[in-house]
């Protein structure tokens, strides 16, 4: 079990205890550090190479 997982969305380290943990119908099992991402991802379908804030985490991915 790893304690420190990454947001699916934007990339950033999330800690034991925070952020959503959701599951696809597909069994896809997606972490986000925030229901800004959250939403960004689930409910917007936005895709984050275009979002300005989450262009700094995945240039050091
Ligand atoms: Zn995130």
């Amino acid at each position: 079990m790893p304690r420190v997982v990454t947001c699916t969305f934007c990339g950033q380290p999330i800690k034991p205890g925070q952020g959503i943990m959701y599951v696809r119908l597909d069994g896809t099992v997606e972490r986000y550090c925030s229901s800004k991402c959250f939403k960004s991802a689930v409910k917007y379908h936005r895709n984050p190479r275009r979002l300005a804030w989450v262009r700094k985490a995945k240039a050091q991915a």
